[in-house]
């Protein structure tokens, strides 16, 4: 019941487990009358737990008995910070191939510091080559005797995701010596035989156990705001080469040659859209082994998709390539991202999918746009659909080296496509003009891709030639107006469109857009001029027969999208946007 910044330390951990959108439900199980009493009032759900009991998983075990669940995650009381991603971690290994093995998972944070290492107070954990755990313990684990031998020493985090029957049995298993000795509840499964599945997260939390837990945690309060990286400064990095104009692909062999390293392959990822165009292969020099890999844009890069190339480009060649070079739209770009990260990042893809995770210089890649107006040839992240979300890996490693902006490339584009993807960059400008993270360096960017958009879509002026090259730009300048603000409500309902019906990213966010007038008037009534001038079809009724399931998961995808809400909306923006709200727009689509 202490404050922190003004609510009740479980009040906080409350509200911030329900922001994560990640539960059916969230109650506190209580055995105080007060703590209940003021999660009802705060308009949460409580229950009060009959019986005296031991520890929290006792309690949530009285509580969930009865409750038809899969998984219960318990959230101790005092863990205000409670992250989304740790959250996301600890659910997603019931996603793995190994989840039949799995009765309980849990979350690791790594630790380096020798006295937190020493601290009777913070719990370590040792794990096997599967990260499940071997043992939990208050002194170091495991003990040093070779001080050259590395090796990382990990902090348990009191988070836990059991399957209801683990639950069940574990109150019903009584306590034995090792958990009694170390006063550590989750050696009980241990010792019972069961199988801890350990998560790793290091984001930065403060448990509050003490009053000096609270005070720190009062300062972490006023200095951050938890989820909206988007308004610290930002220290990103740009693309350190480019070159512009009609033809200029042709440079491609001199710009690679200086990049090579022997025996390693350059590797190409070509959209198959150019599978029968030999204009275009056939200015692509392969050289010894490089390799030329089709790529389907039918649907949006996911993370397994990435797993399966570096493991395919890993098991054809013992030298890591000497590049990657994506040809194509947002998509193959994006995935020639992802592939030069994951070739040197252990893992999968679905591990890095998030802000500011990659911690290896990815390998060498070049971005060639043949359809513009995503901005992904400019951008840092690489969007992908990963097993629970569909989140960008977001980081310094992932823009490209190189990028070739020749403007003939997109020569070809269908009508209908030219006009979803170019809508992309009208709608990131829109988006962050309108933003309240709006700044300087966003809007300089921003009102020049703005206009050219108007140019290119509505004007009369301007040659076929000249709208090609101007669109690639416009792209370019759009894509870095985002980079230092944030895209807004049509990108996060799109988003929604995109997990749910596989909707891609253009067209998704077209078929929201013509719909959002109270949000962006001015600018809906010209998309709306730019579709009749262009005679675009934009499908409609896509969301008339979703079922209930689907619609839900659909509001629950494109609320998880916060900082595009608060860029949006401001602070408040929960009280404008609810589920009805969002159901409301998604039936009008
Ligand atoms: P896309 O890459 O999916 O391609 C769309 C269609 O156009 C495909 O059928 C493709 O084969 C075709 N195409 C591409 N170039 C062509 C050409 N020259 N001639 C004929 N056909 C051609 O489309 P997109 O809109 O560029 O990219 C969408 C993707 O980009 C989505 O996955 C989205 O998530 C991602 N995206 C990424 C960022 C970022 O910053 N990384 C930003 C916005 C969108
Ligand atoms: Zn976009």
């Amino acid at each position: 019941m202490q404050d922190l910044a003004g609510k009740p330390v479980i009040v906080r951990t409350y509200e911030a487990a329900k922001a994560t959108n990640l539960f059916d439900e969230v109650y506190v199980v209580t055995d105080s009358e007060v703590i209940f009493q003021e999660i009802e009032a705060n308009g949460g759900k409580a229950i009060m737990s009959q019986k005296e009991h031991d520890c929290g998983s006792d309690r949530i075990a009285e509580a969930v008995e009865n409750m038809d669940i899969d998984i219960v995650v318990n959230v101790q009381g005092d863990e205000p910070f409670t992250s989304r991603e740790g959250l996301e971690k600890v659910l997603a290994v019931f996603n793995e191939p190994d989840a039949d093995k799995i009765d309980l998972a849990s979350l690791m944070t790594e630790i380096h510091d020798w006295k937190e290492i020493n601290d009777p107070n913070t719990v370590k954990v040792i794990v096997d080559k599967d990260n499940f755990a071997l043992y939990f313990s208050r002194s170091p684990i495991p003990y040093p005797r070779d001080k050259n031998v590395e090796i990382q020493y990990y902090k348990h985090k009191g988070i836990y995701a059991f399957r209801k029957q683990a639950i069940m049995d574990f109150y019903h298993l009584p306590m034995r010596s090792l958990e009694a000795v170390e006063k550590i509840e989750c050696i009980r499964y241990l010792e019972y035989g069961k199988n801890i599945k350990m998560a790793v997260s290091n984001t930065a939390g403060v448990e509050i156990d003490t009053p000096e837990d609270l005070a720190r945690a009062n300062k972490l309060l006023k200095e951050t705001k938890p989820d909206t990286v988007n308004n610290k400064f930002r220290n990103f990095p740009m693309v350190p080469k480019v070159v512009f104009g009609a033809g200029c692909f042709d440079q491609l062999t001199s710009i690679l040659a200086s990049q090579k390293k022997e025996n390693a392959p350059f590797i190409f990822l070509v959209d198959d859209v150019f599978k029968d165009n030999a204009e275009i292969l056939d200015r692509i020099n392969l050289r010894f082994n490089d390799k030329l890999i089709f790529i389907s844009a039918e649907e949006e890069p996911k993370t397994s998709q990435v797993d399966d190339l570096v493991k395919d480009i890993k098991s054809e060649f013992t030298h890591t390539p000497s590049g990657i070079i994506g040809i194509g739209g947002g998509t193959v770009m994006d995935l020639a991202k992802a592939v030069s990260i994951m070739l040197i990042n252990k893992g999968s893809a679905a591990d890095y999918q998030g802000w500011d995770l990659v911690k290896q210089k990815a390998v060498y890649h070049v971005g060639i746009p043949t359809i513009s107006g995503t901005g992904a040839e400019v951008s840092r992240t690489t969007v992908l659909t990963g097993p629970v979300r569909k989140l960008g890996i977001n980081s310094d490693f992932t823009p490209f080296d190189q990028v070739i902006l020749d403007p003939d490339l997109t020569i070809g584009v269908p009508k209908n496509q030219w006009f979803y993807t170019g809508m992309d960059c009208f709608i990131h400008c829109v988006e962050s003009l309108n933003g309240t993270f709006l700044n300087a360096f966003s809007q300089s960017y921003g009102e020049k891709a703005y206009d050219l958009c108007l140019e290119i879509f509505l004007g009369d002026s301007l040659s076929e030639e000249e709208s090609r090259a101007k669109l690639m730009m416009a792209s370019w300048h759009g894509g870095m107006s985002i980079a230092y603000s944030q895209v807004g409500v049509a990108h996060a309902m799109s988003y929604g469109l995109g997990y749910v019906l596989g909707t891609k990213h253009g067209v998704g966010n077209c078929i929201v857009f013509q719909h959002l007038e109270e949000f962006y008037p001015k600018d809906v009534a010209l998309f709306k001029k730019m579709v009749e001038k262009h005679n675009i079809e934009i499908p409609q009724g896509i969301c008339k027969n979703l079922s209930k399931e689907q619609m839900d998961t659909m509001i629950t995808v494109a609320l998880g999208m916060v900082p595009l809400w608060e860029n949006a909306l401001g602070a408040d923006w929960e009280t404008i946007i609810t589920p009805e709200k969002l159901r409301e727009l998604y039936l009008r689509m």
